[in-house]
């Protein structure tokens, strides 16, 4: 997706382990142009399919999620992440390792708003080592659930998060592939 390949140009920055900053346009300050587009981009790599509902994970998923669920005109539901858990009969509850805060986390969702044979897609900003995408398929299969995708904004293909969710049979879409940010320079993949 060529506008956001030059906004990533523009106005990215790369941090100490393989990290890509982009608050003022995706983490945090939102360019709401942009992300309407990527959620229409979304919408028509996955027109294929019959998608009943978009899944994704606060708080970075949120943004494109939202746009891609209006784009497709289905309802969304985040993960909400928790320091602990009281486990509870009402979520379904995972944990994952998160590649920011280098820490665990316990996420959940209420069990009221995945139904039981439904068609999913899965939304993220980043793909990295698939840890969170990996946490949100644990949720779809406690639901059973169907993933109908899994759909990123920005894979950093140089982590192994795509062939670990291929390697389990899912398609991944990703609007952006970055090949390498290694030397403080973003390279792309195509
Ligand atoms: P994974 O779980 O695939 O290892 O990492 C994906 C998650 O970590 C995403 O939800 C995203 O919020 C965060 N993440 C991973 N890599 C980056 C990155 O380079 N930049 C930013 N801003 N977030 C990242």
């Amino acid at each position: 997706m060529e506008a956001l390949k030059q906004k990533i140009i523009a106005n990215g920055r790369v941090l100490p382990g393989n990290v890509l900053k982009v608050d003022s346009f995706i983490n945090q300050q939102i360019d709401v142009e942009l992300m309407t587009a990527i959620g229409q981009e979304f919408a028509k790599r996955f027109a294929n399919q019959q998608i009943d509902r978009i899944l994704t994970i606060e708080s970075s998923g949120i943004a494109p999620a939202i746009m891609a669920a209006q784009a497709m005109k289905v309802p969304l539901v985040f993960a909400r992440k928790r320091k602990s858990l009281t486990l509870s009969a009402d979520i379904y509850a995972t944990k994952l390792f998160s590649y920011t805060t280098q820490q665990y986390t316990d996420v959940m969702v209420d069990k009221r708003f995945i139904q039981p044979g439904e068609n999913v897609l899965v939304i993220d900003d980043f793909l990295a080592n698939g840890q969170a995408v990996e946490g949100l398929i644990d949720i779809l299969e406690q639901a059973q659930a169907t993933l109908a995708g899994v759909g990123i904004v920005i894979e950093k293909s140089f982590q192994p998060g795509r062939q670990t969710i291929e390697d389990k049979g899912f398609q991944v879409e990703s609007l952006v592939k970055i090949a390498s940010l290694s030397d403080n320079q973003v390279r792309f993949a195509d």
